[in-house]
């Protein structure tokens, strides 16, 4: 969720080239993409409209990766990405008119608030709320500039508060910042200031898919040849072959693009690389980070909240407790609430039980509404940090970690023959579904054209 953008090869690579490749195989394909989200999508399909003979070797049973329209509650809810951020020359937004997917736009600005007694917040104090945190982002920014190095995001904004805060006030902040704190996954003491203005807004509206998003994704994949359930667990090259070692299989190929998550290629039983990684590949991989934004989505019988509000947003005493909550009521017929939680908050939520879990979203909930609030008749924890074929919900720039890690991240191997696309390696658009979309393109134009 972004709710207001903060500011707005190795020797063994030229190994790789030394030795012409055998001739390939009949039945064998020209490229393996790694990863049936949107990146590996875009990459499979742009190469095959260019000729190329292209398999997708995807992990779970399910296309889309990050991207995932859940059905459960009787209704589409994105349970990964949800919006198109900014219109405005989006790929993802050309694509979502290709596949005569429906959006709507989502006003940021239009949040129930209530404070931590449950009285609701008068609509010009919101609007002073958001305002005085836009300045304070500002002024931390330019003090920043006047640092020797870079400082955390956290301590930009400490070092920019002027005098001492009154209760309100502190809770107006922490519910603020916790906003921020979504859009990047993570907690604010670990963000980079340099690495979140490091990247772009391309300005427009932001628009959600009241019939989900998986609508790219279908139309994205169709007349691809995709092998779902099946993971990659090794990449073997040497100076005359390429083999992708999976958990039942093997394939040879003349190129791979690996476009799993950063969070894959961090982990112990990620993929293994054999030769192994370059060390400022590794180091590179090691230095990014990836945070937590996980979603709660629960069902009632009926809605009990304000049904003209984008989103509900509660300032309790716990900034990171269940600031923000996305009304769905406002697309369509169904009284459904989207929880958020990030960062740290949301790995020890994931750590919970879904019963805990919804105790506690219920008494917010209460806290905010009264005895109004139902039992609801449905309900689904997201756990990003736990999956094992995302390990979290997207990339960020910790402090000690630059822009230009994620050109690193980006570096073709082995003579171009290995490829690195996903959101991580796009350095304006990471964390976004039009960066992966926009590397996945990236990475095909470049094997296409040899570079
Ligand atoms: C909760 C949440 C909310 C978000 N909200 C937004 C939003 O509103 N707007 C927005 O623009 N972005 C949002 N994002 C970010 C967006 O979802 C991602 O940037 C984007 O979908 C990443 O696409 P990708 O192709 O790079 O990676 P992925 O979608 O993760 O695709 C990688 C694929 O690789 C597969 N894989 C992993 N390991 C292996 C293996 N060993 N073998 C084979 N396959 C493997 C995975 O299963 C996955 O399908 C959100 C993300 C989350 C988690």
């Amino acid at each position: 969720m972004r709710r207001r953008d903060f500011l707005r090869l190795s020797l063994l690579a030229a190994a790789g080239t030394a030795a012409p490749l055998r001739a390939r195989a009949l039945g064998e394909p020209d490229v393996i993409v790694i990863g049936a989200g949107i990146a590996g999508l875009a990459a499979a399909r742009e190469l095959q409209a260019r000729g190329q003979k292209v398999l997708v070797l995807e992990a779970r049973t399910r296309l889309g990766g990050r991207i995932w329209t859940d059905r459960s509650l009787g209704a589409p809810v994105d349970l990964g990405a949800a919006w198109i951020h900014g219109t405005r020359h989006n790929p993802v937004a050309e694509l979502a008119e290709t596949y005569a997917a429906k959006t709507s736009e989502t006003d940021f600005d239009s949040v129930a608030l209530y404070d931590v007694d449950g009285s609701r917040v008068a609509a010009d104090r919101v609007r002073e709320i958001g305002e005085g945190f836009d300045a304070l982002v500002e002024r931390a920014v330019d003090g920043a500039d006047d640092l020797p190095g870079d400082v955390s995001a956290g301590e930009a904004l400490r070092r920019a508060v002027r005098g001492e805060l009154d209760p309100w006030e502190a809770r107006a902040l922490g519910w603020a910042q916790a906003g921020l704190a979504a859009s990047a996954a993570e907690d604010l003491e670990r963000l980079s200031l340099a690495g979140l203005e490091s990247g772009k807004d391309l300005g427009g509206k932001q628009v959600l898919f009241p019939g989900g998003y998986q609508r790219i994704i279908r139309g994205l994949a169709e007349g691809l040849d995709v092998q779902l359930n099946n993971p990659v667990r090794r990449i073997v090259v040497r100076a005359q072959s390429l083999r992708v070692e999976t958990w039942r299989s093997s394939f040879q190929t003349q190129n791979v693009i690996v476009t799993v998550p950063l969070g894959v290629l961090k982990a112990e039983e990620g993929i293994e690389f054999d030769p192994a990684l370059p060390a400022h590949k590794r180091d590179a991989i090691e230095r990014l980070g990836v945070g937590v934004l996980d979603k709660v989505a629960l069902r009632f019988a009926f809605p009990f909240w304000p049904e003209e509000a984008h989103f509900l947003g509660w300032m309790s005493e716990n900034a990171g407790a269940w600031p923000h909550f996305l009304n769905l009521k406002r697309y369509g017929p169904d009284p459904i609430l989207v929880g958020f939680a990030a960062g740290d908050f949301a790995r020890g939520m994931e750590a919970r039980s879904d019963e805990d879990v919804e105790s506690e979203v219920l008494a917010a909930l209460r806290a905010m509404f009264g005895s109004a609030v139902s039992a609801p008749s449905g309900m689904i924890v997201t756990r990003w940090g736990e999956d094992r074929w995302a390990r979290g919900a997207y990339s960020h720039i910790p402090l000690g970690a630059e822009a230009g890690d994620r050109d690193v991240l980006a570096e073709p191997l082995f003579g171009g023959r290995v490829r690195f696309a996903g959101e991580a390696t796009h350095r304006d658009h990471a964390a976004t579904v039009h960066g992966a979309y926009l590397s996945g393109l990236r990475e095909a134009a470049a094997l296409v054209s040899g570079a």
